[in-house]
């Protein structure tokens, strides 16, 4: 489920493994793993506080001693020397901070030194906090420098207990090579996934398909992310797989035309080709329309409820329920769509959403629709990589909306709440959305020298006239 370029790898059926997925699945934890994920997520917050507090408590030191050299006039370099932000100082710091061996080390009441509670979780735990604590640290960093797109990145926030989602990591520390039965994260049977220092862990839904995967060296698993979303636990799979098979990615039965999906207002999006066909469209469903009206009820009863009484407790778990039904509805649509999209067309034209860019919509529909569309490209994106279909980007000041598909007039004002295209010049009604999609489906990577599509469709219309 992500898209982000990893080295290839050798699986144990010397399989290549290049295409980075991701496979989740909803976790049944017992009573004693249910209590030691709690304490996992708590231990990586802990580790990437430690973590930026210790970094924090350096930039201030040096920049209070650069404000006094400063002041004496001389070359304002502090003598306190800065830490190193990489992710390997981060894990090598906090291993002999948490074993004792540090100067700062805590000091228990026994005598002993190092944190008490060290060896009741897996040290890979600590380790993974390490890891994300720098990366966070150099998103900060690289939107200091300006080499980062998208809003400015601040400080990265001190985990709070209850404001963050608990989750944590567990690494498979094992070559590719080595076979299925021996990795630390395997399947035992189909329906329990062993974790180290857990056991079998007891997961919902059919695993049959990365089983196999596994199995057959096409899929190895790099991580477990483990997440606490509204009282319930999921675990996704991190890891490389083999490419698919030539067959799944060279489809004779392709849809040549280039088609243009369009975000819908009402309906998730539209899709058509080059020609003004219409390609496919995807209805908002009805249990969507379920989930949300379900959200709009449970945010109405929280906010009927007294701060911190019991009732008030009762109404959030419920919330959060229904928001967790909204996205969960979502996600499996948007998912249907892409993969529709994918198999059945040979290029594929979408706007380029810039979503960290994007102004925020006070607007719930209209945010809804924006985040759905934001996850529908993505996921357009990566499978077409992986079935071999083109990808055109369009930037987002291209006017898709605006523009009449029939003769190429661009209208200079174009309300959101009007459903219907009727263009004044050549008298074309359309749908709205239709239109958009035409229009995308239409557009060239590379416009020819100084003529626009745009002219040049209005310079065919007028021959044909
Ligand atoms: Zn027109």
């Amino acid at each position: 489920m992500t898209s982000r370029p990893t080295t290839s790898t050798l699986s144990h059926t010397g399989q290549v493994l290049s295409r980075a997925v991701t496979f989740q699945f909803a976790v049944d934890p017992n009573a004693q793993q249910r209590i030691l994920f709690a304490k996992c997520a708590g231990a990586r917050r802990f580790t990437v506080n430690h973590h930026l507090a210790r970094v924090k408590g350096n930039l201030d030191v040096r920049s209070a001693e650069r404000e006094v050299l400063g002041e004496v006039g001389e070359s304002p370099e502090p003598s306190t020397s800065s830490l190193s932000w990489a992710a390997f100082s981060f894990i090598n710091e906090f291993n002999s901070w948490k074993n004792g061996e540090s100067e700062d080390s805590p000091v228990n009441e026994d005598g002993t030194r190092g944190l008490c509670w060290r060896h009741e979780l897996p040290g890979d735990v600590f380790e993974c906090a390490s890891v994300d604590a720098a990366r966070a640290l150099e998103n900060f960093s690289a939107s200091r420098r300006g080499e980062r797109s998208g809003a400015p990145v601040g400080f990265p926030r001190f985990q709070a207990k209850g404001k963050v989602t608990p989750s944590f990591r567990l690494r498979n520390r094992a070559t590719s090579v080595r076979a299925p039965s021996s990795q630390p994260i395997r399947f035992t049977d189909p329906s329990h996934l062993r974790l180290p220092r857990f056991g079998p862990v007891k997961l919902f839904g059919p695993t049959r398909k990365v089983r196999r995967m596994i199995y057959l060296g096409r899929f190895h698993v790099y991580s477990a992310t483990l997440t606490q979303r509204a009282g319930r636990w999921t675990v996704s799979l991190t890891g490389v797989a083999a490419k698919l098979h030539q067959a799944e990615r060279s489809r004779a039965s392709r849809h040549a035309v280039p088609v243009g999906v369009d975000r819908g207002v009402i309906s998730l999006c539209v899709a058509a080709d080059a020609n003004g066909a219409p390609f496919e469209s995807f209805e908002g469903v009805k249990t969507l329309k379920q989930a949300q009206a379900s959200l709009k009820a449970a945010n109405q009863a929280l906010a009927r409820t007294t701060p911190g009484s019991k009732g008030r407790q009762r109404a959030r778990s419920r919330l959060a329920k229904s928001h967790r039904k909204v996205v969960n509805t979502r996600r499996h649509l948007v998912h249907q769509a892409s993969r529709s999209l994918v198999d059945r067309a040979q290029v594929l034209v979408i706007e380029d959403l810039n979503v960290a860019g994007m102004v925020r919509n006070r607007r719930l529909a209209r945010s809804i629709s924006d985040a759905a569309m934001g996850e529908l490209s993505r996921q357009i994106l990566y499978k077409a990589r992986w079935h071999g279909v083109e990808v055109r980007v369009v930037d987002r000041y291209f006017p898709s909306s605006k523009t009449c598909s029939g003769c190429g007039d661009v209208k200079t004002d174009l309300d959101l709440s009007t459903r219907t295209y009727s263009c004044w010049a050549c008298g074309l009604v359309i749908d709205r959305d239709l239109n958009a999609a035409i229009n995308l489906a239409r557009w060239q990577p590379k416009e020819p020298s100084t003529v626009t599509l745009l002219e040049l469709t209005r310079a065919a219309l007028l021959s044909t006239a």
